[in-house]
């Protein structure tokens, strides 16, 4: 494994090889373990597709140096590819519906991107548009577009899921992960199986969010403050194959905004609410196996913690629940 302790020429170079840090309220006899994605030069688990998919574009000539970037994105995402296209040689161009996280936009300016907004009222379905027009537009440019793009699975099928194994010697028994475009988990789940075709794959989507009805359960769609993960159009998931998916886990606000609290008050970790999530639903996952309710060839459940809280302090996360959901 990488450990950084060697001088490094770009920050592109300290991409992934990220912290597994052990849950502490997990049970002993089936430790759930956690990737610290907040490592990452952009703060996030984002950096890992920004770097992957930029450079597999260039390698393939769907992108020449110089070119430019275009990708609708509020996010995480942003931030990730703003961070590989500056060392890249790359342009960065984000089309932002307006009213998204005013921070994220100013990390992405601040790496050098250009941010076009585009009326809250059309959505990210208009953005996507917008973004492909604009390449149509330029020579050499490319979008990434993250909801359809295999290399986003790819990225984590080479980087996370072995990271994960060589960490635990090849004892994981359950990969536990929330879903936005659902690239994390598809690509660890996928290098999972592969390992042993018995390892539980669980997805994890905030109480709301209609994930669940790729495995035709009969759900009520609601909202909710859980950010980066769950889907309220799941025609745009097309990354997601229910086929590898054992089961889809709904986690309440009302957990998320209670894990997120004792996480940082008696583990000290700074997570934002998607982590939280995933956290309670690997622990739940954890308790499953030791108690025999679920099966799974080793012992310890993996997830992964996206981000940090620092990212969202001003949307009241730590605050009461009625202040994170107000
Ligand atoms: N958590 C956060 C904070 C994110 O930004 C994202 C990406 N939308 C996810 C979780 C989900 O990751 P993925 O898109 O790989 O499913």
């Amino acid at each position: 494994m990488t450990t950084h302790r060697e001088p490094l020429g770009s920050v592109l170079e300290t991409v992934g090889e990220t912290p597994l840090v052990r849950v502490q309220a997990s049970p002993e006899e089936v430790p759930v373990y956690a990737k610290l994605e907040s490592f990452n030069p952009g703060a996030s688990v984002k950096d890992r597709i920004g770097k992957y998919m930029l450079e597999r574009m260039l390698e393939r000539g769907e992108l020449d140096p110089g070119g430019t970037v275009i990708e609708p994105t509020a996010g995480n995402t942003g931030i990730g590819l703003a961070v590989a296209a500056g060392q890249l040689d790359l342009e960065a161009v984000f089309v932002v519906p307006e009213g998204f996280s005013v921070e994220k936009q100013r990390l992405m300016r601040a790496l050098g991107a250009e941010v076009i907004n585009t009326p809250t009222a059309e959505g990210m379905g208009f953005a996507i548009q917008r973004a492909h027009e604009l390449a149509d537009e330029l020579d050499n440019a490319a979008v990434p577009q993250q909801f359809a793009n295999p290399l986003n699975v790819e990225a984590h099928y080479e980087t996370t899921g072995p990271e994960c194994y060589e960490a635990l010697e090849g004892r994981v028994g359950a990969v536990v992960v929330g879903c936005g475009t659902g690239g994390t988990l598809m690509g660890m789940g996928q290098y999972a199986r592969e390992q042993h075709p018995d390892t539980l794959v669980i997805a994890v989507e905030p109480e709301g969010s209609i994930f669940r009805e790729f495995l035709d359960r009969d759900i009520e769609e609601g909202e909710y403050k859980t950010e980066g993960i769950g889907t309220h159009d799941t025609s745009t998931n097309e990354l997601f194959d229910p086929e590898l998916v054992d089961d889809v886990y709904a986690i309440s606000d009302r957990d998320v905004h209670q894990e997120m609290q004792r996480l940082a008050a008696e583990e000290g970790q700074l997570v934002a609410s998607s982590a939280a999530a995933n956290s309670v639903a690997a622990r739940r996952v954890a308790r499953a196996i030791r108690d025999g309710e679920l099966e799974a060839p080793h012992d310890a459940v993996v997830t992964v913690f996206p981000d940090s809280s620092e990212r969202y302090l001003s949307k009241g996360l730590y605050g009461s629940f009625e202040e994170w959901t107000g």
